[in-house]
């Protein structure tokens, strides 16, 4: 079966046919990622997805097996097409579990990751419309000296462009994977890094008990651990969907710092799903979910609930 979000579209048959010829969960998270990260109507994800506040175009994306609690995540790469494979590749030939920046890229060079040009000429004009009306021209003209801390909080409340693919898979064997890729919020402050890459706070995987895959503000899924949260609540016995509940109920303990929307994608050791999100943020909040004895995914929207 698998669970991908809106962003997740271009690639619900790709991972459905991995997982259709009996191939392994993590082979289908990576082919239905890449899908997305290749199309440019997916604007919050590698080509077409969204610069930060001085325009640079990098990925956050992270991998996680739920048989051996394997993972691997980058974190402001620059310049590759899949940053969802070259974290694969963290997770199967490092020691390590993350790397970002300038080490991210050396590491996808070394694996001969496919190199792209992200920045879309549509991703550009909008973000420059963007800097004209929000960032004045003095501060535009000096960026590199220029305090930029009130932006990052203007970006966060003028922009509904944020996103993510999140995708979720269990195979014929009960192995279970996920996934998750973006080019985070429209016009960050340089160096920000989301949930996504995150394990615990963005992805969770654990074929034991489920998986789980957060979208939307990032920081706040980072500050209440989010995915290993949901997929912590079923261990101790909580259905999938009260799992998402206290999850949800934890976000709105939260005090303080940035706070907005955040959708919680999760299943459970039987493939079956729960989404939902504190705020409805419209067609941003639908799934697309797929198990072997449906004919064809079928599109959902998730519950809105305001944790009492
Ligand atoms: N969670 C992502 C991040 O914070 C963005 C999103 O899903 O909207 O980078």
């Amino acid at each position: 079966m698998l669970l991908t979000n809106y962003e997740g579209r271009p690639g619900v048959g790709l991972a459905r046919a991995v997982l259709e010829k009996g191939g392994p969960a993590l082979d289908a998270v990576e082919a239905g990622i890449r899908a997305a990260e290749e199309d440019e109507s997916v604007r919050s994800v590698g080509r077409g997805g969204t610069p930060d506040i001085l325009g640079r175009m990098q990925s956050d994306a992270a991998i996680m097996d739920g048989d051996t609690l394997g993972a691997g995540a980058v974190g402001a790469l620059s310049g590759f097409l899949h940053a969802i494979t070259v974290a694969r590749r963290v997770m199967e030939k490092l020691p390590h579990v993350m790397l970002v920046g300038d080490g991210a890229a050396r590491f996808a060079r070394e694996v001969r990751a496919e190199p792209a040009e992200l920045l879309t000429a549509k991703a550009r004009s909008a973000y420059e419309a963007w800097m004209e009306k929000y960032v004045p021209v003095e501060v535009r003209a000096a960026i590199d000296q220029a305090s930029l801390a009130e932006y990052a909080w203007t970006a966060g409340r003028t922009l509904r462009n944020k996103g993510t693919v999140v995708l979720l898979a269990r195979d014929v064997r009960g192995s279970i994977a996920a996934g998750a890729s973006t080019s985070g919020w429209a016009n960050r402050y340089p160096g920000r890094l989301g949930d996504s890459p995150i394990i615990g706070a963005g992805i969770y995987a654990d074929s034991r008990f489920g998986a789980c895959g957060c979208t939307h503000v990032g920081e706040m899924a980072i500050r209440a651990g989010t995915a290993r949260s949901v997929v912590l609540y079923m261990k101790t016995g909580m259905s999938v969907q009260e799992a998402c509940q206290e999850a949800l109920r934890d976000i709105g303990d939260l005090r303080g710092g940035f706070l907005g929307p955040l959708v919680v994608h999760a299943i459970d050791v039987y493939g079956n799903p729960c989404v939902l999100a504190n705020e409805d943020v419209g067609e941003d909040m639908d799934y697309f979910y797929w198990r072997e004895d449906m004919a064809e995914p079928e599109r959902r929207r998730a519950l809105v609930i305001r944790p009492d």
